[in-house]
């Protein structure tokens, strides 16, 4: 970052943390418990001797992030719950307009203009922040908008080819569905109006930036360009990834990304830690220093679209799912990366429990009409090392464990630790 830009944002950083202080019950608390003067936080490297924020936290002490008189609030959210319960998330006025310049300058990054429709197949109601976020910045971008919502294969073919969107804004495993439905149901997919895909809640790509075996297994059925997007509701910011396809650029005028080890030193570019966030320009629930438990990668070299400042790589698992086998350390994405380049191997779900000694025992349950047990288990040995248990499942239960009820986005991995 030159520095003109680091003093800048600075600034908002400093704005954002004295805002923080005037207005948030816990932070006030905090601050104070850890004799916090924000006016004497003055560097970034006073900034990273402040305490981290926790989901616990967040939970625990729910109310006492808000910062704004309650009859300000606007849209009432949650957390997605990837781990527990959700957690309630408000936003004003003034936060619905930032979320709207970011998903807006997101769409930019993907190519999106003005002339363009977007298919939006998110949920917008279900107390979910982003499809309402994707509306949001159409609108303020001008661009036109479908909102089919989630699910209804039948009527997102049915609306692509009435509204001709040149957009689909989907999760990567619910384009596989469309993929499927439009096979059996004799749809002539290929030729419609579909350009890209705006891609959420599942990675697609690998530390590398080349597609992983999920978008692989997309791109070759359909000719589409995919492009990955990360966000979450605390974040209230939406990461993406522009047309050269080399990670999530981030908006540093609206967060600061620090990425750090597990004793809270920051990690080198291109290592593994976990993203901590400090949103910037948020009234409703300041976060400083929030702990996202997402792990992944950052680079700071310039882009080669040009632009500059961080961009991440794809989150690879939840510091908590942290799985240890013989020694080795492994994130859930790891292993779904291995299942996925197995061909053949439509649906899995992944376990990982303790065994009676404490130590991880992971288990992949498969569908009972699968055929190729063998191979798979040399597959699974000569890429993990360790041969995991496999479990024979019907294919019902496990379509009911990978999308829940309750659930905005597949799941694939079970900690049962
Ligand atoms: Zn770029």
């Amino acid at each position: 970052m030159q520095q003109s830009d680091r003093k800048k944002q600075w600034q908002r950083i400093q704005q954002q943390l004295s805002y923080t202080f005037r207005t948030s019950r816990f932070y006030q608390r905090v601050f104070q418990e850890h004799c916090v003067q924000v006016d004497c936080i003055t560097s970034y490297e006073d900034f990273s001797k402040l305490p981290i924020t926790t989901k616990e936290q967040l939970q625990q002490y729910n109310e006492d992030f808000i910062s704004i008189p309650q009859e300000q609030i606007i849209d009432h959210v949650t957390t997605s719950g990837t781990l527990g319960e959700p957690v309630s998330y408000y936003l004003n006025e003034y936060d619905l307009e930032r979320l709207a310049e970011n998903e807006s300058r997101s769409f930019k990054l993907a190519g999106i203009t003005r002339q363009d429709k977007v298919l939006i197949t998110t949920t917008l109601d279900r107390r979910f922040m982003a499809g309402m976020a994707y509306f949001l910045g159409l609108r303020k971008l001008g661009a036109g908008a479908i909102r089919t919502g989630g699910g209804l294969p039948g009527l997102q073919w049915e609306s692509i080819f009435r509204f001709k969107p040149e957009y689909i804004i989907a999760v990567p495993s619910f384009l596989l569905k469309l993929i499927q439905y439009a096979e059996e149901n004799q749809i002539d997919y290929q030729n419609s109006s579909i350009r890209s895909a705006i891609c959420i809640g599942e990675p697609l790509r690998t530390s590398n930036f080349e597609l992983n075996s999920l978008g692989q297994k997309i791109s070759s059925l359909w000719d589409i360009e995919l492009f990955s997007t990360y966000a979450s509701t605390e974040m209230a910011t939406a990461f993406t990834e522009c047309y050269k396809h080399k990670g999530n650029h981030v908006p540093e005028d609206l967060i600061f990304t620090e990425v750090l080890d597990q004793d809270g030193n920051h990690v080198a570019a291109g290592e593994i830690g976990e993203l901590i966030v400090t949103p910037l320009n948020v009234q409703s629930m300041p976060l400083i220093r929030f702990a996202t438990g997402d792990m992944l990668t950052y680079t700071d070299t310039a882009c080669e679209c040009g632009r500059k400042g961080r961009r991440l790589g794809p989150v690879i698992g939840r510091k908590q799912q942290k799985i240890k086998l013989k020694g080795t350390s492994l994130y859930p994405q790891h292993i779904i990366e291995i299942l996925n380049r197995f061909n053949g191997l439509q649906n899995f779900i992944i376990e990982v429990s303790l065994d009676k000694n404490g130590v991880d025992r992971l288990k992949i349950l498969i569908p009972e009409s699968f055929r190729e047990i063998e191979s798979l288990k040399e597959h699974l040995k000569a890429f993990l090392n360790v041969l995991p248990e496999i479990r024979l499942e019907d294919s019902k239960t496990l379509q009911y464990l990978k999308f829940p009820a309750n659930s905005r986005k597949p799941k694939i991995f079970y900690d049962l630790r």
